[in-house]
């Protein structure tokens, strides 16, 4: 159909793609991608051949330049798939400008669907879906992390970041430091390849687990809530005292 169309691509594994998926890049008359090579690369996997049709490159660095080439495309009716790199576009990927410039100019917008590391690491990790925040990639400075961590824990939910194998290691500690040790967690790395892997526990855990070991590859980080504490003894009896003084006689 006419339109942007926003195609989720494989994670890892190269058969994590839908059917759905396959049919709008044979059928689309523009393929638009973070990165052009890789997209030809997906499309000969699967044995759809690019037949000369525009392939435009669409990433971070070019939006403001490409979005009027894509923009055209719709005017003129034809429809345009648009991949990232991996997963889901939009999803700590370029996709959301382009988007949004579509919608404003009123042309259709649809999604084919499919693999993002963020509910793949949700789906693994043990911990509470009922309600989660994804927030991206936890910045760099060291500073700005701690703070950061303490935002996050704030809005009650399982908290689901990205993280360079690098700063694995230091990330654990911070959380450590500033949600205590006891705090579930679950690094979930290398999701659906050949060394996936997932490492849950407590932060204090996880983080001694990894005390001697180079992480390598893709990583979600997941983390857990706080657990609501059961009143104690003292509590209840502190609250009993308020609710005495406080009623009318
Ligand atoms: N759009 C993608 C998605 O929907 O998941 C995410 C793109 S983002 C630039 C790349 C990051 O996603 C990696 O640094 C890593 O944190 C995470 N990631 C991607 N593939 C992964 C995998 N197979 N296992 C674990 N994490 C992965």
């Amino acid at each position: 159909a006419p339109g942007l169309h926003f195609v989720a691509t494989p994670i890892g594994s190269a058969r994590d793609i839908t059917l759905r998926a396959l049919d709008i890049l044979r059928a689309a008359d523009v393929i638009a991608a973070e990165d052009t090579r890789t997209a030809r690369k997906l499309m000969e996997i699967h044995g759809i051949p690019v037949n000369g049709r525009p392939m435009i490159p669409y990433h971070d660095h070019n939006g403001a330049e490409a979005r009027p080439r894509v923009l055209g495309a719709l005017e003129k009716g034809l429809s345009v798939a648009y991949v990232s790199e991996a997963g889901t576009p939009l999803v700590a990927d370029p996709g959301y400008q382009l988007g949004r410039a579509a919608i404003d100019a009123g042309f259709p917008v649809f999604s084919a669907p499919g693999p993002s590391a963020a509910l793949a690491a949700l789906t693994v990790s043990g911990l509470a879906s009922d309600r989660f925040m994804f927030v991206g990639f936890a910045p760099t400075q060291t500073g700005a992390r701690a703070k950061w961590i303490k935002g996050l824990d704030a809005a009650g939910a399982t908290i689901i970041a990205y993280e360079s194998p690098k700063r694995v290691h230091r990330l654990l500690g911070e959380l450590c430091e500033v949600l205590g040790d006891d705090r579930e967690v679950a690094i979930c790395r290398e999701l659906t390849k050949r060394f996936e892997e997932v490492l849950r526990g407590t932060c204090g855990q996880v983080r001694d687990l990894l005390q001697d070991r180079v992480l390598k590859g893709e990583i979600v980080v997941v983390i857990g809530r706080a657990v609501a504490r059961a009143p104690s003894a003292l509590d209840l009896e502190a609250a009993l005292l308020v609710a005495l003084q406080t009623m009318p006689l």
